[in-house]
């Protein structure tokens, strides 16, 4: 069944065209909750992925059908109401100006542009893709994919004009979509691959993107040789080819200016773009910092950093893994601390492939520090962690609160280990007077700016012993503390 003509045959956008939805940027922060979604497509329990591939103009084989959409599996009248399905969607794209280092970018505004529809909730990118349609959009006639198809190929073709002609193909059948995964994974890395062996000091120029400001306003988003973005979309190469093809566009070139310190990854132009970018919320950025002016994280990132400071070390946890991490808390938590495009001290978003970047959080330890992460995270960049730290990184198979990390990490001999004896030699050293001081002033101090080795206290971070005598003692270390509120009442 033909729905919509959508492209006249000179190419322009037929707008008087009907969609059963209403398509606006306004409904970009909808959220279709479970209790109203007709159905769950891709996501953590299915299957799925988005991949755009450019076409040669002059392919003869297999050209691109501008305005084509094919369904392979079945469509949502097909669909049970409140089943999960897998979902691809594969968009070929042809044009002048067209190169496959234009994938990516087109790539990611797959995200923004089906938010754009009513009733249509779009999270994440690439083989982390989850959509939702609400019941509503249902019972008001979203019934086929092909709506769906056809506006986000209308929307992309009038936001990127450099895009000639576009056809979809979307599957939900879950044998094609797993044969067709495949292949994405390797164009994924074959991208991916494209920045290993540039580096930071080899360019002049960095990239920035502002797509994420729509939900996280003072985010600034740097893109470097050695820092991929925090949504794992986005490179070096991709950036540019995005600010050179559309120059007005989301991303742009950053003049790198001097280095304020090469090894922590501070330079002046970052810093003043950080300045503009955030409306001066921050004016400084260590690119390769997780304590002191790290970057700031909008919410799309693909894993989570976060400090343990009875261990002080640094754990990862992935948008994959349900479980808890060895703090207590899920990614669900820890993200939603992360995100807002806050430098949220103690907290890191990050891309997965900044895991394979040679200075990846160097100014902090790099690898040496991290502690734990989920198993198949772990996996995933094993071949970048240090041979002589890879297996002294703890998995939830080896860890799964904090008494059993700090035990895992002794018995493993990880270089962290190291730091709890300096640590506690500097204690040894305090005088009983030196100590009082420090503990009054930990108690009426709560430091507030950005200082190293801190993170956001949670509870387990907390000791408060009981005094056999009167009053209270509090140790707190290396902390960083946020009170509304602290009430001390008397036990009855
Ligand atoms: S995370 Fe950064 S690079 Fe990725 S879309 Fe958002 S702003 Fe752009």
């Amino acid at each position: 069944m033909k729905i919509y003509d959508l492209f006249k045959c000179d190419g322009e956008i037929n707008m008087t065209e009907e969609f059963p939805f209403e398509i606006s940027p306004m409904f970009e922060g909808e959220r279709v909750r479970k209790d109203d979604m007709y159905v769950e497509l891709a996501g953590p329990k299915s299957k799925g992925f988005e991949l755009v591939r450019a076409v040669p103009p002059d392919e003869s084989i297999n050209p691109v059908e501008d305005g084509k959409f094919t369904l392979i599996g079945p469509d949502i009248s097909e669909m049970e109401e409140g089943g999960r399905y897998p979902l691809a969607m594969i968009y070929r794209i042809s044009g002048e100006l067209v190169e496959p280092d234009i994938e990516s970018i087109v790539e990611r505004r797959n995200h923004d542009f089906q938010n754009y529809l009513q009733g249509v909730m779009h999270l994440n990118q690439r083989y982390d893709i989850w959509l939702r349609v609400s019941k509503e959009a249902v019972n008001k006639g979203l019934d086929s994919f092909e709506h769906i198809a056809r506006a986000t190929m209308m929307l992309f073709k009038s936001e990127l004009p450099f895009i000639e002609d576009i056809e979809a193909i979307y599957i939900t059948d879950m044998g094609e979509v797993e044969k067709e995964l495949e292949d994405a994974f390797k164009v994924y890395e074959a991208r991916d691959e494209r920045t290993r062996d540039l580096h930071d000091e080899d360019v002049d120029v960095f990239y920035g993107c502002t797509l994420c400001q729509s939900f996280a306003p003072t985010n600034v988003c740097v893109i470097t040789p050695d820092r991929v973005s925090l949504c794992g979309a986005i490179n070096w190469f991709d950036g540019r080819a995005a600010a050179k093809v559309d120059p007005e566009g989301p991303q742009f070139a950053i003049e790198k200016g001097e280095a304020i310190d090469d090894f922590s990854g501070e330079y002046t132009g970052v810093n003043e773009r950080a300045k503009s970018l955030s409306s001066g919320e921050y004016d400084r950025i260590k690119l390769h910092s997780f304590f002191e002016y790290p970057h700031t994280s909008c919410g799309c990132f693909e894993v989570v950093g976060f400090y343990i400071p009875e261990v002080d070390g640094i754990g990862w946890i992935d948008r994959d893994y349900s479980g808890n991490a060895p703090n207590g808390l899920p990614f669900s938590t820890m993200a939603g601390q992360t995100g807002g495009g806050k430098q949220v001290v103690g907290f890191l978003g990050i891309g997965i492939n900044y895991f394979r970047s040679p200075k990846f959080i160097q100014a902090d330890g790099g690898w040496d520090r991290v502690v734990w992460m989920p198993k198949h995270l772990k996996d995933k960049v094993y071949d970048s962690i240090p041979e002589e730290i890879a297996d002294k990184v703890a998995t939830e198979e080896d860890a799964s609160d904090i008494q059993s990390l700090e035990a895992f990490l002794k018995g493993q001999d990880h270089p962290i280990t190291e730091r709890w004896v300096e640590e506690s030699e500097e204690e040894a050293e305090i005088t009983p007077q030196a100590q009082e001081k420090v503990e009054s002033e930990s108690i009426s101090m709560p430091q507030t700016g950005g200082f190293p080795s801190s993170g956001m206290i949670q509870p387990s971070q907390m000791q408060i012993p009981q005094s056999s005598g009167s009053g209270v003692k509090i140790t707190l270390k290396n902390a960083k503390i946020s009170i509304d509120r602290l009430i001390i009442k008397k036990k009855e």
